[in-house]
């Protein structure tokens, strides 16, 4: 009897797997054809100077348009995007859609977009970047592409050239979710970053923990005497920009000035602004 409860508990647990497995050959097929039939959205964030409260950039952030479960956030997907290779096509449009959409803004301000491990790894890379700039007339230097710790400890000598390139023609580079890996340190000695991202797991407890204003403080030292530029992610409430302005930190981006937004809304949170310039301050 024993034998067969396992037997039994086997039978389910195989069910399981099937089901997660089937579930997720189904996403990867949806993906597909969202690649396919422009399912896929670009959302974007400012970033402010937290002196100046001007905004100084937008980041791009990948949405899923789904035609049964709603706008997917890239929790949703970019996982499988990342294991069956969808995740190179998936960058190619990021890419050229922001170009695109920014292209006619005014403003002086960068545009920055997020880089996975195979993105970088990926040979079609360079020339989709090399495209999109020359089909939008973008220029590089108004460029940031970020990058978390996991590309630069996957990254073999071909990525930490395609890296290389990137700078050498004028597009900027940063260190994403700093603080979450292991060997943080390391990286920043391993490649010139032009900036450091804080991770918002150090913002969301500013205001309670010495311990997480300690790291902050450090950290924006640490950007300070490297020659990088420091933005904390995560912004939710008016006291943990107020003790980020008190520490130094160069920019802030949060749902406390904005959250990420089409370009459509966005263009209309900019005209409210009455900024010309698109670089207003944002009324937070
Ligand atoms: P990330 O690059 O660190 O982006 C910041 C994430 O924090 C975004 O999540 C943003 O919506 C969220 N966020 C912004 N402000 C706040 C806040 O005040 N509170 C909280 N709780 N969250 C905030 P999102 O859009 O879900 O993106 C998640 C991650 O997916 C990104 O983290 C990035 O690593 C990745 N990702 C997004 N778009 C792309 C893309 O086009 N390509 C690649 N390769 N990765 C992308
Ligand atoms: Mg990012
Ligand atoms: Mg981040
Ligand atoms: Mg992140």
């Amino acid at each position: 009897a024993a034998k067969a409860k396992g037997r039994g508990q086997l039978a389910l647990f195989d069910r399981a797997l099937d089901a997660k497995v089937q579930q997720r050959r189904r996403t990867e097929q949806d993906l597909r054809v969202a690649l396919l039939e422009g399912g896929l959205r670009v959302h974007y964030q400012p970033v402010i100077d937290i002196a100046t409260g001007r905004t100084t950039a937008y980041e791009a952030l990948v949405r899923w348009d789904h035609p049964e479960r709603g706008m997917l956030p890239p929790d949703e997907f970019l996982a499988i995007a990342e294991e069956t290779g969808l995740i190179v096509p998936l960058g190619e449009f990021v890419i050229r859609q922001a170009l695109t959409e920014m292209a006619g803004w005014k403003g002086n301000f960068r545009l920055s977009i997020n880089l996975s491990p195979s993105q970088i790894r990926s040979v079609d890379l360079l020339p989709t970047i090399a495209d999109a700039l020359a089909a939008t007339g973008f220029d590089p230097s108004r460029i940031e592409f970020e990058i978390t710790e996991h590309v630069i400890l996957q990254a073999d000598s071909s990525a930490t050239a395609t890296l290389d390139r990137l700078r050498a023609s004028g597009i900027k580079i940063a260190l994403d979710d700093f603080g979450t890996g292991y060997s943080s340190l390391s990286y920043l000695r391993r490649f010139p970053f032009d900036r450091i991202k804080i991770d918002r797991s150090f913002v969301k407890d500013l205001t309670t923990s010495a311990s997480s204003r300690a790291i902050v403080s450090t950290v924006i030292a640490l950007g300070r005497s490297l020659g990088m530029q420091v933005t904390a992610e995560g912004i939710e409430d008016r006291a943990q920009l107020q003790i980020l302005g008190e520490l130094g930190c160069d920019e802030a981006q949060g749902y406390l000035i904005l959250e990420p937004l089409a370009a459509s809304e966005l263009d209309r949170v900019r005209a409210g602004l009455g900024a010309d310039r698109g670089d207003g301050v944002l009324d937070y």
